[in-house]
């Protein structure tokens, strides 16, 4: 590289969003991006309030609130996107109504950290009570 750090810098800053995909690519620490746009969110499953489908018009199993086993997974689960929260596989289980909602926002690094453990492995779901995703949300 011959290029100084300043010049490798604008560079960054005008290819905007994409700036991310390139330190990711090319292993720039996320930090030396600086700005806050450089976060990811994670999402959450909404067990009640306006996202969950509490099924008004079906009068005999209306229900405003999940049950249990949703409630739980609403409260640990950390999807690495909608796409993975939406799928019925990574319910608590089959016919499932929660919402899905965006949670917390993360640093590119910590996203990585979560959902990407080893070059080999993908993660698209986490689990809070995992005593290695516990770790990292909490640094
Ligand atoms: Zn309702
Ligand atoms: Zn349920
Ligand atoms: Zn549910």
């Amino acid at each position: 590289m011959t290029d100084s750090p300043s010049t490798r810098r604008n560079f960054l800053t005008r290819a905007g969003v994409a700036a991310g995909t390139f330190a990711a690519a090319f292993g720039v620490p996320t930090g030396a991006l600086g700005g806050t746009r450089h976060h990811k969110h994670v999402y959450k499953l909404e067990p009640s309030g306006p996202g969950y489908d509490c099924s008004a018009s079906q009068q005999s199993n209306h229900n405003c609130e999940a049950c249990n086993a949703c409630q739980s997974h609403a409260k640990n689960k950390l999807f690495a996107n909608k796409d993975a929260a939406e799928k019925e596989r990574h319910r608590a289980h089959p016919g499932c109504r929660c919402g899905v909602k965006r949670g917390r926002k993360v640093s590119r690094e910590e996203w990585r950290d979560l959902f990407r453990p080893h070059e080999d492995k993908k993660l698209v779901v986490v689990d809070k009570r995992d005593p290695r995703v516990h770790r990292i949300l909490q640094s």
